[in-house]
């Protein structure tokens, strides 16, 4: 493809991404095809020439858009974000095409990141600390949530472990391991239990409150029964906005605990960590103060595409010291001076591949963030998505064959049918069937229910009625299904 045919094919490209926005409501939500369809329909070997765009596009259309998931009418997991200036941000990046895998391969890019995350940090009300202007922390782009979780735990191992040499000189890094232990709430993210099986780590799960809470009390009498057994607590996963139920662990009690017996404070707020930036949902962060490291997703609720998790840390040389490494051809002369996210952050993928991410996923933020600031528009899907989900959660309430589980604090809504797991089970499956909905369930306190999670960027009061209509249908099947 030449520079003018290019010219030709990225308008209307720009055109194909608008008209599918713009008609997105017109789409089957969850796709009706079965495990293989593609390989099917698409040849057996990569196409020995070049192929006529128009072609490309056709097929596109034909083969892989029936097997997308149009998240309009998406009300599954969390939201994706997404906004024209996330698609625009990601074609800038991708002609830049920079590679920031040191300060000096391309310094506008370490130099971008180190100031979004700044602003972001301020935005969702981070501590100094935790700014690169102010603190000897700062942000650090990666790929997701997940990773986010590892870096922090194998840092924390790191630090745990340098520092029991002090005590226990001659002994072996594995068995000083062996020794430690870690603890997350049983409403945990599924990833921070597999952070800990790839860093080796005895993670114990504790039980959570009536509100679905991980509470300072049963941490510390975790801590306490562990120590009398000679393990020697060093991590503590929290999350702020649970996966399943969009529950908050008690940061403030955890907190102190954590400072007082010298354990790592991690806190995953992928979710949630954007509604921080509303003044309401401030209070959910107090106790940050002990907080070692904490990520959020801005591919959630931020508007930015994926890939983009940020991941701030009270003092970035935990990092640098756990995971750093300097091979020669990295190396430059404003090493000293300047942050270099390949060691001083770390970032876990391979960085040159991820630094392309990296970067374009800092020049749409950048794009998002002055949206937010001049028009006021990062905040719209906050609060119109808490408002719904408070809307919806009436909506069950006041049907008596429903039941709402916990509290509808931000845009997720748990509900299930009252009875036996098996109805819930069965509303699901034809919800999901219909193609008019897509629905994923969570397993709380053996409780199975629906998630109703609120995605769609401008979803409106029309949207949830539609959405409430629909399970009242299905209800009415499932329920004379079940009785016959
Ligand atoms: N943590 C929480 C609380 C989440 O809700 C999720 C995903 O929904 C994750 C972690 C995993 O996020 P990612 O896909 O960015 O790894």
């Amino acid at each position: 493809m030449n520079t003018s045919e290019f010219r030709k094919r990225g308008k209307e490209m720009v055109d194909y991404l608008a008209d599918y926005m713009e008609d997105i409501d017109r789409r089957r939500v969850f796709t009706e095809v079965q495990p293989e369809y593609l390989r099917e329909m698409l040849q057996k070997t990569a196409p020995g020439k070049g192929e006529q765009w128009e072609n490309i596009i056709r097929d596109v259309n034909n083969t892989i858009m029936p097997g997308i998931t149009h998240r309009h009418g998406d009300v599954a997991n969390f939201p994706t974000g997404n906004s024209y200036p996330s698609i625009l941000g990601d074609m800038l990046s991708n002609a830049i095409r920079c590679v920031g895998f040191s300060w000096a391969a391309s310094p506008a890019c370490t130099e971008l990141e180190t100031v979004v995350m700044d602003w972001l940090a301020n935005m969702i009300g981070l501590p100094p600390v935790f700014l690169h202007e102010t603190g000897i922390g700062g942000g650090v782009i990666q790929s997701s949530a997940s990773e986010c979780v590892l870096v922090s735990l194998l840092a924390a191992r790191f630090a745990a472990i340098k520092d029991l040499k002090r005590t226990f000189p001659f002994l072996e890094d594995g068995v000083l391991l062996s020794r430690m232990v870690a603890y997350r709430s049983k409403l945990a993210h599924s990833w921070v239990e597999k952070a800990a099986m790839i860093a080796m780590v005895n993670m114990r799960e504790l039980d959570t409150d009536d509100n679905f809470s991980l509470r300072g009390a049963t941490l510390q009498k975790a801590i306490d029964e562990d120590r009398k057994l000679g393990l020697i607590p060093f991590f503590m996963c929290a999350t702020l906005g649970t996966t399943a139920v969009c529950s908050f662990d008690n940061l403030d009690e955890l907190g102190l605990i954590c400072e007082r017996e010298n354990l790592w404070l991690h806190v995953d707020a992928a979710y949630a960590g954007s509604a921080f930036i509303c003044p309401e949902f401030q209070p959910y962060l107090k106790g940050i103060e002990h907080v070692n490291s904490f990520n959020m997703n801005l591919t959630k609720w931020m508007l930015v595409n994926y890939d983009l998790s940020i991941m701030w840390i009270r003092d970035r040389k935990l990092l640098t010291t756990a995971l750093g490494v300097d091979p020669l051809y990295l190396q430059h002369q404003n090493s000293d001076q300047a942050v270099d996210f390949r060691a001083d952050m770390f970032i876990t993928a391979p960085n040159t591949t991820s630094s392309s991410t990296v970067v374009a996923a800092t020049l749409t933020a950048v794009a998002v963030v002055v949206a937010a600031a001049e028009k006021n528009y990062v905040f719209p899907p906050t609060f119109q998505h808490t408002r719904l989900g408070k809307k919806f959660g009436d909506l069950v309430r006041n049907d008596s064959r429903f039941e709402v589980i916990g509290e509808e604090t931000l845009g997720l809504v748990c509900f299930r049918l009252v009875g036996h797991n098996y109805h819930t089970q069965m509303l699901l499956r034809a919800i999901n069937m219909s193609g008019k909905l897509h629905m994923v369930p969570a397993l709380i306190n053996d409780q199975y229910v629906i998630r109703f999670a609120i995605c769609a960027q401008n979803a409106c009061e029309d949207d949830i009625l539609f959405a409430w209509n629909v399970i009242g249908e299905m209800a009415v099947d499932v329920l004379e299904a079940c009785r016959s």
